[in-house]
């Protein structure tokens, strides 16, 4: 029986995010993390009320217990993941872009910092997302565990996994650098086309 979810490949090699994330940390992320959201969700969801429905209706409608924490985690992985690379057209956001992010915090900047700071403030495991309301206001979330923006009627804009296995490998426990660097991996294209 064909699967019912599959991680989708990687728009780059393992070792092309490097030194700002290492080849070791992609492969085991991707791999190994990530996968076994997958894996997991492939296990539970046949013969279930969610069978049938998309990864990201799951992780929308699913609020508690295993089915909603690997649908979770494997759709903010599959974002997370899908934003790097660094392509031709990648290193600059759109005009609509900047636009919004200097409307909803002033600038680049200012947004990088309220960023920074919910990522390296985050108590725990989970995620630190830019995200987009119905008035195209952008503000900076942090969400702990599986916790996602479709939970909150938000739009998933651009997103740091501050779960230790995101970074430790590459930063220990420097947190704040991991996110320092990921803004130079950022491939701005992919980013600018989630507010569209
Ligand atoms: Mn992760």
């Amino acid at each position: 029986m064909n699967p019912l979810f599959i991680l989708p490949l990687l728009g780059y090699n393992f070792g092309d995010l490097a030194p700002m994330m290492s080849a070791a940390t992609v492969e085991t992320h991707y791999s190994k993390h990530a996968q076994a959201y997958i894996d997991n969700l492939n296990r539970m969801v046949p013969a279930t009320e969610w069978e049938g429905m998309s990864l990201e209706d799951i992780a929308r409608k699913a609020t508690t217990g295993p089915v909603a924490q690997n649908a979770g985690q494997a759709w903010n992985h599959m974002m997370f993941f899908e934003q790097f690379n660094l392509g031709k057209n990648a290193k600059h956001p759109s005009d609509e872009f900047l636009f919004l992010v200097e409307q909803s915090f002033g600038s680049m900047e200012a947004m990088r910092t309220a960023f920074k700071q919910a990522a390296t403030t985050l108590f725990g495991s989970g995620w630190t997302w830019l995200v987009m309301d119905d008035e195209g206001h952008l503000s900076v979330q942090q969400y702990l565990n599986d916790d996602n923006p479709l939970r909150h009627q938000l739009r998933p804009v651009l997103v740091a996994d501050v779960w230790e296995h995101a970074y430790y490998l590459d930063y220990r426990n420097r947190r704040g650098d991991y996110i320092d660097n990921l803004w130079l991996i950022i491939n701005w294209q992919v980013v600018s086309s989630r507010i569209r």
